[in-house]
């Protein structure tokens, strides 16, 4: 059976000053309708407590070829997902991160659709 690939948007709780020009449902919405990925999932706080629980119970999920993060800077995506990523033995090369922090809704589809198609 084919791999997924998954759009997981973070967002800091909905209250960071960083995203407020944003509009969540539209970004989900359009990557949905466009089916650029197979999933398109929201969480609040990956870098809190149940973020690390909801990481490891879907990517312990073996058919998860590919999960694009959309949230903060991708370093930090790394080191704050490292456990979550080894515990659901996830290697971390099936990660692709992007900081959308700072952009309005049409600058962060335009960023998150080419970091998917260049990472196909
Ligand atoms: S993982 Fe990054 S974007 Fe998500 S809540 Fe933590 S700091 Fe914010």
């Amino acid at each position: 059976m084919a791999g997924k690939k998954g759009f997981l948007l973070c967002v800091c709780q909905g209250t960071c000053p960083s995203f407020e020009k944003m509009n969540f449902f539209e970004i989900l919405n359009t990557l949905k309708a466009e089916k650029l990925v197979n999933f398109v999932p929201i969480h609040l706080q990956l870098c809190a407590d149940d973020g690390d629980e909801f990481l490891k119970i879907l990517l312990s999920n073996s058919r998860i070829e590919k999960l694009y993060v959309a949230g903060c800077d991708p370093s930090m995506q790394r080191k704050m997902f490292r456990d979550a990523f080894e515990e659901a033995n996830f290697g971390r090369e099936k990660h692709f991160a992007f900081d959308i922090g700072n952009m309005d809704t049409k600058q962060a589809l335009e960023a998150i659709k080419k970091l998917i198609k260049e990472n196909p």
